[in-house]
């Protein structure tokens, strides 16, 4: 067990997922990149209007750089899967919740800390 209290498999099952995780994310990528050329000209536009194009990229970018932002995150908790500490909290030091890293094996913050830091400023 490492210190957060993950045994062999647990942590096995989170790399497991973390790749899964990675190669996902890869491709969702590439798609949103494929998906938003620029857009193109009034005329050339079928029944879209230009404004809903727009909209369209604006959103595609937008979970493009979402997608960017979790795989950074999965890539550096790949990284880190050897450490003792993999799967304690890095604020508050204490073990992240094992159905918190089954859902988000890329968490870095306990429940706690990740609502606390969640709150409107
Ligand atoms: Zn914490």
């Amino acid at each position: 067990m490492n210190e957060a209290g993950l045994d062999a498999t647990q942590l096995e099952n989170l790399r497991t997922s973390l790749e899964g995780l990675r190669d996902e994310l890869e491709q969702q990528r590439e798609k949103v990149r494929a998906e938003t050329a620029p857009v193109a000209p009034d005329d050339a536009i079928g029944r879209l209007t230009r404004m809903d194009a727009m909209q369209q990229r604006e959103m595609a970018l937008a979970s493009a750089e979402a997608a960017t932002r979790r795989l950074h995150a999965v890539l550096r908790a790949l990284d880190r899967i050897e450490d003792p500490e993999f799967g304690l909290c890095t604020r508050c030091e204490e073990a992240i919740e094992w159905p918190r890293l089954r859902a988000r094996p890329e968490a870095s913050l306990c429940l706690g800390c990740q609502g606390a830091r969640e709150q409107p400023r």
